[in-house]
């Protein structure tokens, strides 16, 4: 058994950041089913939100007109007291990892370069061209070797370790071996990352199946606000690939079969930087009507910002777009559609980080704190990742430090022969069902009934369609008995929490009868803030989520009707 006083699950952005704040003050390990640079924060293209006020368009904006867009762009169901704190820390953040040598683009004076975003009122968006988030990845793993934080490389969790109040450590497949391990903590963070992947159009990675969620949500922690899935506006077409908000930030149009710079439509102020939920399903709107080349997609337009512009400034998008569409944006239109982009949701906790069971904590995409509600901003991600990945870093090494007396063994024991039973009925499996095509319906049903649009019916349609499912997957096939990168094991593993989580996010959006930010149920078009001014709460049970409701924390901003 591998012992320390704070554990991270997740080498991404939260996960490191959290590391960095914890090996101050106590032991810290992370461990990621990926080397940490492989993590998908490294695929964070457009950049990290803070008002710093250095473009000059910029110069009259402050922590508190980051609030009131980012409550706006939420559409009033984030907790305004965490994204109060988020936009006021925001700075300090940036600059500590300025200082760290992150790689940001600079302005003519030297000073960190902000672009427009959508949803925000002035350019706020610091960035490091087109790789934000392979930069600031860099920066804080650099961090995290230099303060000797132990990392587990290619450890796969799949339990946390739990007593009748307290979270205790996780169990963990080590992959390169196939051995079962524990390792016990006092504090543990989940710092796993999104979800949208199971989703079959969407811009995230293989590995954003959102197993961390399911992990806590085994351990009887909710999962809040799971129905408010993005569909980013500008996925290219067919892959789904992301085309960064940032291209609409440096100025790129978009254009409709006819010629049109359809925003003007439906949102004529903001235009193309619009809040994502809008401009998504605008687009999809236009592809619906019949105003999208070929039926499936629109064009993204950069070649009025000239050659210079893209080149340095979209050097990655220019690179995507020569290497999966071969077209150059500097000659041609990009060809676009909306994909799925992130989970709003996730692990229920405060703006502390914690959860419900002592010693628990999430920060990152995995988390809902909740600073993004139903719809979150551009260049907000990787700042909540930054500034609660910092916070429960500090929560957590606070509280591991109070922790007195050793792990209980036997306890560890238990949960350690829970988790071989469990892998032993995955290879005792002698059913027929390939768990890839198990894994690819139920990803074809949440794109198909579960999308941007949805209906009362569909919903129920989608809710049975994954219970079936969900039964199916108790018929697996023989698996692979491999020690060694089983990879057949692990996709075993990810296609029950891609049920799991396709089934609570189903059951949470059937249970919205309204429409607020990215959740439109056609049935119930309008927002309804009598009833459904609440957070979902999902708690798990053998026979499918539970459901009921939290207060939305309001400060100073008062729900409204959105207009850009
Ligand atoms: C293409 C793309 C572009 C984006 N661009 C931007 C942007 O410009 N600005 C912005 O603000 N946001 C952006 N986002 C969103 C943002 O990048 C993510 O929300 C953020 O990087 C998530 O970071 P994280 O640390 O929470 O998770 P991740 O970086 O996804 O890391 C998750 C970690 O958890 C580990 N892990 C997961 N499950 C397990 C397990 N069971 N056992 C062990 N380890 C596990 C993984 O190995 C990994 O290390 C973008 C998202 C995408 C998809």
């Amino acid at each position: 058994m591998f012992q320390h006083d704070v554990i991270i699950v997740g080498g991404g952005l939260a996960g490191l950041r959290a590391a960095i704040e914890a090996s101050a003050l106590v032991d810290t390990a992370v461990i990621s089913r990926v080397h940490p640079l492989r993590s998908h924060t490294k695929a964070a293209q457009g950049g990290i939100n803070a008002a710093l006020g250095n473009a000059e368009a910029g110069r009259d904006d402050n922590p508190d007109k980051h609030a009131s867009d980012t409550i706006k762009g939420s559409d009033f169901l984030a907790d305004q007291d965490a994204v109060e704190l988020m936009t006021r820390i925001a700075p300090e953040c940036i600059f500590e990892l300025e200082h760290w040598g992150c790689a940001f683009s600079r302005t003519d004076e030297g000073k960190i370069a902000q672009r427009p975003f959508g949803g925000a009122g002035f350019p706020r968006t610091c960035y490091g061209a087109d790789r934000t988030g392979l930069y600031l990845l860099q920066t804080v793993y650099e961090q995290s070797v230099k303060r000797n934080v132990k990392e587990y490389q290619e450890y796969f969790v799949t339990a946390l370790i739990v007593d009748e109040a307290s979270c205790r450590g996780v169990i963990a497949l080590d992959v390169k071996t196939g051995e079962l391990v524990p390792i016990a903590a006092k504090a543990t963070i989940l710092a796993t990352g999104g979800a949208a992947w199971i989703y079959s159009i969407s811009t995230n990675s293989m590995i954003n199946t959102g197993n961390g969620m399911t992990i806590a949500y085994r351990a009887g922690v909710p999962l809040k606000d799971m129905e408010f899935i993005q569909f980013h506006p500008t996925g290219l077409y067919p892959s789904g690939l992301l085309i960064t908000e940032g291209a609409r930030g440096e100025g790129g149009y978009l254009v409709n079969s006819k010629g049109e710079r359809f925003m003007e439509r439906y949102a004529p102020k903001a235009m193309e930087l619009a809040p994502r939920d809008i401009v998504s399903r605008s687009i999809q709107k236009e592809i619906d009507e019949g105003r999208a080349f070929e039926n499936a997609y629109v064009h993204l337009d950069l070649r009025h910002l000239g050659r210079e512009k893209i080149v340095t400034g979209l050097p990655g998008i220019r690179e995507i777009c020569l290497l999966f569409a071969a077209l150059d944006p500097v000659e041609k239109p990009i060809p676009i559609r909306p994909a799925a982009h992130y989970t709003m949701g996730g692990i229920d906790c405060n703006s502390n980080c914690e959860t419900s069971l002592r010693g628990l904590y999430a920060a990152g995409e995995c988390s809902c704190i909740s600073v993004h509600g139903a719809n979150r901003l551009g260049g907000n991600s990787l700042l909540d990742c930054v500034v609660f990945g910092k916070i429960a870093g500090q929560k957590a090494s606070e509280f591991a430090k109070s922790v007195t007396g050793g792990t209980d063994q036997s306890l560890v024991q238990s949960f350690l022969e829970r988790e071989q039973k469990r892998v032993a009925a995955f290879q005792k499996a002698n059913g027929t069902e390939e768990p890839s095509t198990l894994r690819d319906e139920a990803r074809a049903i949440l794109t198909a009934k579960v999308g941007m649009f949805r209906s009362g019916q569909a919903l129920e349609e989608a809710l049975e369609d994954i219970r079936r499912l969900r039964a199916r997957f108790s018929k697996l096939r023989p698996l692979n008995l491999d020690n060694v990168f089983n990879l057949d094991l692990i996709r075993a593993f990810e296609v029950e929490a891609i049920l799991e989580l396709a089934e609570v996010i189903t059951a949470s959006a059937l249970a919205r009868k309204e429409s607020r930010g990215a959740h439109v149920h056609l049935d119930f078009p309008q927002r309804d803030d009598e009833r459904f001014l609440k957070h979902t709460l999902a708690h798990y049970t053998p026979s499918g989520p539970k459901l009921d409701y939290a207060e939305v924390k309001i400060t100073r901003y008062k729900p409204e009707v959105r207009k850009y």
